[in-house]
């Protein structure tokens, strides 16, 4: 199998196994129980391996009595000691603007008791719900949604069955997303356990399970796992990760042997500040998931959770990121940027604005491509499906039989007129004025001027089409009845 190395500059920094632990043995180091049993979970234990500065003690230890710290030694490895700004730590290390922030933000930002139909189910969704099986995770990540939900002490078989009995009388339900808490910190035979019971509910069509243990604990999926959950399938699995830096040969395995057990693979990355908030970084974790067969599914904004305040970015911050990756990288590894609405709106896709005007009753389109140029766009006339081809340059055997003038006419081309800047939101952060009118073209005020594609196919020119329009239609132009 080839697993692919990190990039050099950041392969250098991955020395840290040797630093942190150079007593440490093979056999312990590649066992997961011993790499779960020595997570860090006190500051004490943390300062034996970081610096903390002493002015910074009293907050970071009331982050802790907030939300608890869990860091196994493998992702510890993963941390440069030197920098203060460490992209890992980040996410693991409780730090003193967590405190000093922690009046801002909610216990449930996203409302999922409120949707709750019994304690553990969110059904936000018509067709899929949320299960929540587990209170705790290989690593707790500082900015974590879900933070209320962990607690010390496992889930009771009573409350797991409540959940399983909910989606077994709710026949709407054909997906279910098993997370957590991360379910992979349950043993084998008490996952089979779940897992079991949800795939003898006929009308259960697919098992996702959300986890970070390929991140955090990549030790804990070893064959005997991959060959349990191949029993349930159609499984899925969500891995969650953030940074380039953790796509490491040992992560690699872990979602290799996921792979080859027949389990799909998407990647639910958080956008966080001071981690990942560059179109540079996003793309190199994107593309490097590529390269691990992971297709990059979601890039959340960070939930407004408590103690998360110094992690959220802008949304513009979100959609320049995204403006850097299409066009600039392969389709495949653009994952889809969602904000989840406050109270339990839901996901909410966020896009950069591509379609800069639109007329819907001219059939009129001005499109911007990934660098900035624009390109005027006619859709098929209103009220007739005619087309009308214009011979090609050849002089191929290609005629219109419907109307010769217009087949004789040259595709109209025109200057370009002009590039406008990639991104549709300005440094201030307010969305220009062309892409705001796009999506209901026919108030759309501001004149657009595109360059216009080199297609050879022609249609008929605005004026042209409303006579047609005209004819066919209602008399006011509407296709519509
Ligand atoms: C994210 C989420 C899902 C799954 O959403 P998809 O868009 O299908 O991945 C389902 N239920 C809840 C409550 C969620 O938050
Ligand atoms: S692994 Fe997931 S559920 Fe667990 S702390 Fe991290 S974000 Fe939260």
């Amino acid at each position: 199998m080839h697993i692919n190395a990190p990039e050099p500059a950041l392969r250098a920094r991955r020395l840290g196994r040797a630093h942190y632990f150079p007593e440490v043995t093979d056999a312990e180091w590649n066992d997961w129980r011993w790499q779960f049993r020595q997570r860090i979970t006190t500051l004490e234990a943390l300062a034996r391996h970081l610096e903390i500065p002493p002015e910074e003690w009293q907050d970071r230890a009331e982050s802790l009595r907030d939300f608890r710290m869990g860091i196994t030694p493998y992702y510890l490895s993963l941390i440069d000691k030197d920098d203060p700004n460490d992209p890992i730590m980040r996410q693991v290390v409780p730090l003193a603007e967590e405190n000093l922030f922690r009046a801002i933000g909610e216990e449930d930002p996203l409302g999922e008791e409120q949707f709750s139909p019994v304690p553990g189910i969110t059904h936000r969704y018509p067709d899929r719900v949320l299960m929540v099986v587990s209170n705790n995770c290989a690593i707790y990540c500082r900015y974590c949604t879900r933070k209320r939900t962990m607690y010390e002490g496992a889930t009771p078989d009573v409350e797991l069955d409540r959940m399983v009995d909910y989606i077994a009388r709710t026949p709407a339900v054909r997906d279910v997303v098993v997370s957590g808490g991360d379910p992979l910190n349950y043993s084998n035979a008490k996952l089979e356990q779940i897992l079991s019971k949800l795939r003898a509910i006929p009308h259960l069509e697919i098992i996702r399970i959300g986890s970070r243990v390929p991140v955090a604990l990549p030790q804990r999926i070893d064959d005997e796992l991959c060959a349990m959950l191949a029993k349930y399938h159609p499984v899925w699995v969500n891995v969650h990760f953030n940074h380039p830096r953790e796509l490491t040969p040992e992560a690699a395995l872990a979602c290799d042997r996921l792979s080859r057990a027949g389990i799909p693979l998407n990647n639910q990355a958080v956008l966080l500040k001071g981690v990942n908030d560059s179109a540079a970084t996003i793309k190199s974790l994107c593309q490097g998931l590529m390269r691990m067969r992971i297709r990059p599914y979601y890039l959340y904004q960070c939930d407004p959770v408590r103690g998360a305040e110094h992690f959220r970015t802008t949304i513009a911050k979100g959609l320049e990121i995204m403006e850097g990756l299409r066009g600039h990288t392969s389709g495949l590894a653009i994952p889809t940027y969602v904000v989840d609405a406050p109270g339990g709106g839901g996901k909410v896709p966020v896009a950069p604005q591509y379609l800069l005007h639109y007329e819907r009753e001219k059939g009129r389109a001005v499109l911007r491509n990934f660098q900035g140029n624009l390109y005027e766009y006619f859709e098929p006339s209103q009220g007739t499906d005619e087309l009308h081809p214009v011979p090609p340059p050849s002089g191929g055997r290609l005629r219109s039989s419907a109307d010769p003038k217009a087949a004789a006419k040259k595709p109209a081309k025109r200057r370009i007129s002009g590039k406008i800047g990639s991104a549709p939101v300005d440094e201030n952060g307010s969305i220009n004025a062309a892409a705001n009118g796009a999506s209901n073209g026919s108030d759309a005020s501001g004149e657009v001027e595109p360059v216009v594609g080199k297609s050879r196919w022609v249609h008929r020119g605005p004026s042209t089409r409303s006579s047609v329009a005209a004819q066919t239609t209602n008399g006011n132009g509407h296709a519509k009845p």
